[in-house]
This record gives structure tokens, C-alpha cells and sequence, in this order.
């Protein structure tokens, strides 16, 4: 078996096999989690929110001063053509900009050439669909999450580690995963997705402290069409422990049911109907139009940076 899954990555301008995708041990990416990157997934070979997914990347590289050395269509070029080549109609499809290495090795990330990685691997999931009626088992960790005024959490980001101890403190409890607090008594997300809790047939989600999650905004959306009521607002944990349901959203495997969170069940411990409602809209509209979903064939692929089928 190969150490590495299946899949297509692009770097510094070159399609190779995942195995073969390789970056210098200098990169600021890989010294100082000095990188932001984007995650948008395929699913029966249409992109969901494309669209939202290339905003957010652009932005986060624009709040910290990385530049990306595509166009945004170029981007979306490249990683359709990355899901042509790993030939997946389910993919995870990553895109990385890193702050680079210093042809000088000074100090100044200004001098830094920054570098465009993609990637296109199966399928991630944080609960596989036929987990889903037993929903997922968290623990609220005592680890407080990376506050925002000191590493901006709107701007994806690999300052991961408050998250994996996390993860490691939820297993000690018999959790699948994590939710960790602000420390001050407020939910903000777990490793990867963001956190709703549903009382009384209302719907609110953390405001502050949180990645604005593209499925988060599309749980949003959809509840709104659902007439069902939805707040960004603060939320305390009293409120995750104390309520009729709660769910996560995530790229890596859409609405999931939380079912357990520490030591008890959340409400009979069974997905509630507002949260099963909203998985099966969330799965319909990843065949609609209007910004939902777009065939990846349907993809210009555009850009002189962007090398011809054969050229790697
Ligand atoms: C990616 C991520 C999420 C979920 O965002 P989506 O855009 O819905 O995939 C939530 N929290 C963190 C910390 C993340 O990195």
C-alpha cells in the first residue's frame, strides 16, 4: 500500500501525482504555519460553492499579505483540471498558498516568494454518511481556542495545535472529536467545522473566534428557506449542554448530527428533525445552479499559466 492516498497536486506551475508533490523544508508554510489555504469539495462531479470557496481564499491571502500568483479563474482552471487528472467524481480539492522561502534566508517575510500549491485527494469525511443516524460523539476540551485578536480566525489557517490537543483530550474521554471554548464560557469550533445549537425550533452558531465556515453560510442559507429561524451570536456552552439539538458543518463531510458532547447525550440523543431537514436540503443543493454547484467540465480552463494536458 502507498503511503499516500490517491490524487493529483499542482506545484510551482507543474501537474504531478500526489506522491510526487513536494515543497522545500525552508517554506515559512511548513516553519511557521506562515500559509492560507482553502478546502472546496466535489460531489457527483459538480464543485459545491465554488464560487464562496475562491472568495474566501483570495481574501484570507489578501488579509496577510500573501500573493497568489494565479488569476481566480487560472484557480479554478487548475483545480478542475487536478479533478480531471486524479479522475474522481467525489474529491476533496485543496488549494495552499504559502508564504514561500527567501532566496536570501533574511527574516523579512517581504522577501519571500510566495508559492501556489492544489491538490485533489478522495473524499474527507469527519462522519461518514452511514454514521450519521448515531451522529457524532464530542468533547468540550479545556483547551481555549487561539483567540482572535491573535491569529484571525476568518483567514483559514494551520495554527492547529490548540486543536489537536484538543482532539487528543477527547479521545482521553472517549470522544470522537473536539469543541473547544473562547476560555471565557463560549463555544467557537472544533477541528475543521463550525458549531450551531437548535432550542425551541431557533438556530444560532458562534459569531466571534470562528472560521466563517462556507458550509456554515450555506446551513444559513438554507435554513432561511426553511423558514426556520438563525442567529450569529454569541453562544455559551451552558447552551451546547442544554439544547433540543446541535450540529456541525463542514467541508469534510457537510451537516453533521452531534449527538454526545462530553460525558452526556444531547437532547435523546438521536439527530432531531431540524438537523435531518437541513442534511437532505444540504445534499439537494448540490445539483442546483445559481452559484450552488457547477459541473467541473463546465470549467474554463483558461490562463497561460496553466500548463497543457501532458506537459507533466
Ligand atoms: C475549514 C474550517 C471550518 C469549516 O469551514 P467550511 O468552509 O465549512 O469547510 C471550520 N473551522 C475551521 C477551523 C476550519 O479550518
Amino acid at each position: 500500500m502507498s503511503a499516500y492516498p490517491p490524487g493529483c497536486a499542482f506545484v510551482d506551475g507543474t501537474f504531478c501525482a500526489i506522491a510526487d508533490a513536494k515543497i522545500s523544508v525552508l517554506d515559512w508554510g511548513f516553519l511557521r504555519s506562515d500559509a492560507t489555504y482553502d478546502v472546496v469539495h466535489v460531489w457527483q462531479g459538480r464543485f459545491f460553492r465554488l464560487d464562496a470557496h475562491l472568495d474566501r481564499f483570495l481574501a484570507s491571502a489578501e488579509k496577510i499579505h500573501l500573493t497568489v500568483p494565479h488569476a481566480r479563474d487560472e484557480i479554478a482552471a487548475i483545480l478542475a483540471e487536478l479533478v480531471d487528472r486524479a479522475g474522481f467524481d467525489e474529491a476533496y480539492v485543496e488549494m495552499i498558498i504559502t508564504r514561500g522561502v527567501s532566496p536570501t534566508f533574511s527574516r523579512d517575510p517581504r522577501d519571500a516568494i510566495n508559492r501556489f500549491i492544489a491538490f485533489a485527494i478522495p473524499f474527507g469525511w469527519i462522519l461518514r454518511p452511514e454514521e450519521r443516524q448515531e451522529g457524532l460523539a464530542v468533547a468540550v476540551s479545556e483547551i481555549a481556542r487561539i483567540p482572535p485578536d491573535s491569529v484571525d480566525p476568518t483567514v483559514k489557517n494551520y495554527h492547529w495545535l490548540d486543536l489537536v490537543m484538543g482532539m487528543y483530550d477527547a479521545y482521553g474521554q472517549g470522544a470522537r472529536t473536539c469543541v473547544l471554548s473562547d476560555g471565557a464560557g463560549n463555544v467557537t469550533e472544533g477541528p475543521g467545522f463550525n458549531i450551531f445549537v437548535v432550542k425551541d425550533g431557533k438556530v444560532a452558531t458562534p459569531e466571534r473566534g470562528v472560521l466563517q465556515g462556507i458550509t456554515r453560510q450555506a446551513a444559513m442559507l438554507l435554513l432561511g428557506e426553511m423558514d426556520v429561524s438563525v442567529a450569529e451570536r454569541a453562544v455559551m456552552l451552558e447552551e451546547l449542554h442544554g439544547a433540543d439539538e446541535v450540529f456541525a458543518t463542514s467541508t469534510a463531510g457537510g451537516v453533521m448530527p452531534v449527538t454526545r458532547i462530553s460525558a452526556g447525550t444531547v437532547a435523546d440523543g438521536k439527530p432531531g428533525p431540524v438537523t435531518r431537514a437541513l442534511i437532505e436540503r444540504y445534499w439537494d443543493a448540490h445539483t442546483r445552479g445559481d452559484g450552488w454547484s457547477i459541473a467541473v467540465a463546465d470549467i474554463p480552463r483558461v490562463g497561460a499559466a496553466l500548463p497543457k494536458p501532458g506537459d507533466a
